[in-house]
């Protein structure tokens, strides 16, 4: 019996998972356990609604899991010891196996400048979104500062502007906030920040959080009553304790069909690793993320039939960004992230939005009905692209 461990239940580890139940029905020579902390499944493309006060639906993994045969393990990894091939399990009892699937995604970096920890909010988990969003609802007036103009940044400015109106919303960021887009769709979403009334300052460096604001670079204070955090991410150190070789921000280094350089019998999907592809290593997102897990699982059946895994190849197809309920900006985008000539904005960028937000907790759903769902390929074809790009028309 091939013991198969899933360590994190996030958007990867559930793909993994179901991808893996569908394949493995007909079979009876493999045991599926997956780790989590929580049975809530957190909704992480969400965790800025939280932080602006609406509730999101109950996702309950143990419930998505009824009828599969996979264990559910409620706990944290504390270790991993990759010759004994265990993972420890909140310190207290350990879980041996044959084959790992490391998804345990990444949290905001709040390392690198004095007084975030101590000071400022993250979006690290639906329970620090909540505490926000307690903070937020007990104001009646202030500054927000949201620190780092990434999209998570984006679209926790957009959010708290559109839900708290009395409070001034300010985003900070070392970059033009949507400077990975296209001309067209940068200055769409900075048009949607404005009608919301988010002040944006680009091109400062934030130095010092406090406990009433953040100093920058240049000596100027922002007084703020709330900071949320969202600059840059980092990874669990477990898998470099464990030995796994990681690259300079601590993700495991992958083969081409995702299993450790160092143990072959680590699958590595989602956040936490760095995959190469030939435009350059992934960065962490679920539209990669997803496609990442699914191979795995793919990967891990094929192993057990004695057949070697597949090589992993993904192309990004968009960059889809919520501007509160009413407003989006999606950027479609060539297989290397680069922007495409093509965006989508408003009423039906949030429709498209909405669409690949709830999309993971119903691809769950399909992937144990429908096995064949987990073969469905990474790259969307020449064909694929072509459809999209008909879809869509330039918004005014
Ligand atoms: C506000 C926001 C909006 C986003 N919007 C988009 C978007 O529109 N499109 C997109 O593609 N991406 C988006 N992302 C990024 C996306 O959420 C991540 O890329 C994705 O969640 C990565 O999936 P993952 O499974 O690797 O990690 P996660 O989904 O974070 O899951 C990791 C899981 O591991 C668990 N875990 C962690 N440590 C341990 C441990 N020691 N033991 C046991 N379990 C552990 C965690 O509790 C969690 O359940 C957004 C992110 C944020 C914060």
């Amino acid at each position: 019996m091939n013991k198969v461990v899933i360590i994190g239940a996030g958007y990867t580890g559930m793909a993994a998972t179901m991808g893996l139940v569908g394949r493995l029905k007909r079979r009876d020579d493999a045991h599926i356990t997956i780790v989590n902390p929580q049975t809530r499944f957190t909704e992480r493309l969400r965790l800025h609604q939280t932080a602006s006060g609406q509730r999101l639906a109950d996702l309950q993994i143990p419930d998505q899991l009824e009828g599969t045969g996979v264990d559910f393990v409620q706990g944290w990894v504390t270790a991993i010891d990759a010759d004994a091939q265990t993972a420890r399990i909140d310190d207290a009892h350990t879980l041996r196996y044959d084959t790992l699937i490391y998804a345990l995604g990444s949290v905001a970096d709040t390392e690198t400048v004095p007084g975030v920890d101590e000071f400022a909010y993250t979006l690290n988990s639906a329970q620090d979104a909540t505490l926000l969003a307690d903070h937020l609802g007990r104001l009646t007036d202030g500054t927000v500062v949201v620190a780092g103009g990434g999209l998570t940044g984006i679209e926790s400015a957009a959010e708290i502007a559109e839900q708290h109106p009395d409070l001034d919303v300010v985003l900070l960021s070392r970059q033009t906030p949507g400077s990975m887009m296209g001309d067209k769709a940068r200055a769409r979403l900075h048009a949607g920040l404005e009608r919301l009334g988010v002040a944006v300052h680009a091109g400062v460096e934030i130095v010092k959080v406090m406990s009433d604001g953040v100093a920058l670079d240049d000596g100027t204070v922002v007084h703020a009553q709330a900071v949320l955090w969202t600059t840059g991410v980092r990874v669990s150190p477990l898998a470099a304790a464990a030995g796994l070789e990681v690259d300079h921000r601590g993700r495991i280094i992958t083969d081409e069909s995702l299993r450790s350089v160092t143990h072959p019998n680590v699958y590595a999907v989602g956040d936490a690793t760095a995959v190469r592809q030939g435009y350059g290593v992934m960065h962490g997102t679920c539209q990669s993320g997803i496609p990442s897990a699914l191979q795995a699982a793919s990967s891990i059946v094929r192993e057990l039939k004695g057949k070697q895994p597949k090589r992993f190849r993904f192309g990004y197809i968009h960059q889809p960004v919520s501007l509160g309920r009413n407003d989006a900006v999606i950027q479609f985008t060539h297989a290397d992230d680069s922007p495409g000539r093509f965006y989508l904005a408003g009423r039906m960028a949030v429709a498209y939005k909405e669409t690949v937000s709830s999309s993971p907790w119903t691809t769950y759903r399909l992937l144990k009905a429908l096995p064949a769902l987990g073969a469905a390929t990474s790259i969307p074809s020449t064909a694929e692209r072509t459809e999209i790009a008909g879809v869509i028309r330039l918004s005014p």
